[in-house]
């Protein structure tokens, strides 16, 4: 059987393209993306003001990927964890969390992980694939759909590295951003990343206003590399000139995140170097309790630390704030979440 296309997988722009193409007119791309996305309907035929011989004729052309949820966990502090069924035999994980402003949710980019992070339990599984534009939105439908309330912030900052998917996860922001579509304004957006320089200045010509986090974790090559094996390849130097340069293109404020692993990169020293490292840059330092992973070598440093390394930061001109631990009773928490098989 020949695979049908996800509906869901284009921009408005393409999908008009594609109704031209099925002989239709281009507004009705308009008419299936608010259905879509503001009505958030599940199928063709709930699309009423379209006739039914279109509707027919969409539901052979197209599918509509709705996710199943395999499982759903939900925290003490309000956080919800979803395991999906992505309909080919494979699992993500989707974290929906509750803020004071609002409804963030944490999305996957990939079904695994190919960067081999050393603290990150998304890592040291198998790799199966991109997620495509639409499996991307998806997550934020089925968790609406699910939950009722209405998400207000998306971070990729769940399982996979976002920039190595490069055109799927623009094109899913363009989706989501567009006012005839999801409506999220591109500033509630964070793309975080382990570094892939080439693809940080290829974001920073795309007219996409998002928040860029850079998982930066350590101020010198050799601790970093320790770390993150893509520092091999894309050493500090060059990922902090990228940085540079995306501000300077884009005017947006970076996101360093600094997870803080005991005896590792949470002694002053390391705080100090990390302030002449970021000195002058339009930026904000986000630290992370480092969560420990099963079998993994690095452990949480304590609150008297963290907090050292934050004031240290802060009294030395580099606004630093500790991310709030959401979740972790239910292995939801930065860098808990993994690729899990149907069969598990
Ligand atoms: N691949 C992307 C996005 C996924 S991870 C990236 O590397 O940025 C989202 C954030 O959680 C990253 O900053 C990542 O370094 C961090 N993280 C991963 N494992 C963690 C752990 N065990 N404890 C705390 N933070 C972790």
């Amino acid at each position: 059987m020949i695979k049908m296309k996800n509906i869901k997988d284009y921009n408005l722009e393409e999908l008009k393209k594609e109704m031209q193409e099925i002989g239709e007119k281009p507004f009705r791309a308009e008419q299936i993306f608010k259905w879509l996305y503001q009505e958030k309907v599940k199928s063709f035929d709930e699309m009423t003001n379209l006739s039914l011989e279109l509707r027919k004729k969409l539901e052979e052309k197209y599918n509509i990927c709705n996710f199943k949820i395999i499982k759903k966990q939900e925290s003490k502090d309000g956080t919800i964890k979803y395991l999906f069924d992505v309909l080919d035999g494979n699992a993500i994980e989707t974290v929906l969390m509750s803020y004071h402003h609002g409804y963030s949710i944490c999305i996957s980019s990939q079904i695994g992980c190919k960067m081999g992070c050393k603290f990150c339990a998304s890592t040291g599984i198998n790799f199966a694939r991109n997620l495509t534009s639409g499996e991307i939105v998806e997550q934020l439908l089925a968790v609406e759909q699910d939950t009722g309330v209405r998400i207000s912030n998306i971070v990729f900052m769940g399982i996979g590295e976002p920039l190595d998917n490069y055109e799927n996860v623009v094109n899913s922001i363009r989706i989501i951003n567009n006012p005839k579509g999801l409506n999220i304004g591109a500033r509630h957006i964070s793309i975080s990343t382990s570094g892939l320089v080439p693809k940080i200045y290829k974001l920073s010509e795309e007219n996409i206003p998002c928040t860029l986090s850079i998982s930066l974790h350590a101020t010198n090559n050799k601790k970093r590399s320790e770390m993150m094996p893509v520092n091999n390849t894309y050493p500090i130097e060059e990922l902090i000139q990228a940085c540079k340069d995306y501000i300077a293109k884009t005017n947006r404020r970076i996101s360093f995140e600094y997870a803080l692993a005991k005896d590792n990169n949470d002694n002053l020293e390391d705080a100090k170097e990390l302030v002449k490292l970021l000195k002058g840059m339009l930026c904000h330092v986000n630290l992370i309790p480092i969560n420990k992973i099963e079998k993994g070598k690095f452990d949480k440093s304590s609150n008297e630390n963290i907090m050292k390394f934050r004031d240290y930061l802060n009294d030395h001109g580099i606004v630093a704030t500790i991310r709030r631990e959401l979740g972790s009773d239910i292995d939801a928490a930065c860098g808990q979440l993994r690729r899990k098989n149907l069969k598990e």
